[in-house]
């Protein structure tokens, strides 16, 4: 696509992201897929520094196509994200952190979120109460929605 991009980070560590926390980078106090070696954050370069500001959407599109779910995509397309992290790709659900972080499952090679069997998983979000929207979504894009 022309458009020269970085990994970011992969593994993070819980001290990392308290960190993280403590700086009002993230709203997340403890590590979550990333902790796993399941996730990453790639961001654009402008000007040789690592940039998130901007559209992310290109990103959205690689990921479905690597059978990653994309942060920018959480929940459904026709409920308003409460939580975008358009820099983060993971390899499971939402729906599949909790049996993740319980050390019950681990994605294999020919897991695939997009998967029919998945689907009930992937928008799991959306049978839950939906909460406030933002007042707000100046920071979209910033470092403040790392996850
Ligand atoms: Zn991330």
């Amino acid at each position: 696509m022309g458009m020269p991009v970085m990994v970011f980070e992969t593994y993070r560590s819980q001290e990392r992201q308290l960190n993280l926390f403590n700086h009002g980078a993230t709203k997340l106090r403890t590590v979550g897929v990333h902790h796993y070696g399941l996730a990453c954050d790639i961001v654009r370069i402008v000007g040789n520094e690592p940039c998130w500001k901007g559209d992310y959407s290109f990103l959205g599109q690689l990921a479905h196509s690597c059978a990653l779910i994309w942060g920018g995509d959480w929940g459904s397309p026709q409920i308003p994200h409460t939580f975008v992290d358009s820099v983060h790709v993971q390899r499971c659900t939402i729906a599949r952190q909790p049996e993740l972080f319980a050390g019950n499952w681990y994605p294999d090679t020919l897991y695939n979120p997009y998967a029919e069997a998945e689907q009930h998983l992937m928008f799991a979000s959306v049978t839950q109460p939906r909460k406030p929207a933002p007042p707000a979504r100046a920071k979209a894009g910033s470092r403040s929605q790392t996850a």
